[in-house]
C-alpha cells in the first residue's frame, strides 16, 4: 500500500502555492516554483520510504540534496513562519491524516 505519496504531494503542493504566492504574487505558480514542485514530485515518486509518511526534513535518509534540498528547505521553513502567524487557519496546512 502506498497511502502517502498521494497525501505528501498534495501538502507539498500546497505549500509551494503558498510559498509562491506570497513571494512571487499570481493564482498560479511561476515557472520557477513548478519547477521546484515538479522536483519534489520526482522525490516523492522516488522515495524509499513510500509507507513510512514521516515529513522530508526529518527524513534519515533524505534523497535532497543541494538546490533541491535548499528549495524544500526554503518552502518549508517559511510555510512554518507561516503557521505561527497564523496558528488560525494553520490547520489547512497540517497533513489531513499523518501525524
Ligand atoms: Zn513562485
Amino acid at each position: 500500500m502506498d497511502d502517502f505519496t498521494p497525501v505528501k504531494k498534495m501538502m507539498t503542493e500546497r505549500m509551494v502555492r503558498l510559498y509562491c504566492s506570497d513571494h512571487h504574487g499570481g493564482e498560479v505558480l511561476c515557472d520557477n516554483c513548478q519547477q521546484e514542485l515538479d522536483t519534489m514530485f520526482k522525490h516523492l515518486d522516488a522515495c524509499k520510504f513510500k509507507d513510512e509518511g514521516w515529513p522530508c526534513p526529518t527524513c534519515p535518509d533524505s534523497c535532497f540534496h543541494g538546490r533541491d534540498l535548499e528549495a524544500m528547505m526554503r518552502v518549508m521553513s517559511y510555510v512554518q513562519e507561516w503557521m505561527d502567524r497564523n496558528s488560525d487557519k494553520a490547520a489547512s496546512m497540517m497533513p489531513p491524516k499523518i501525524v
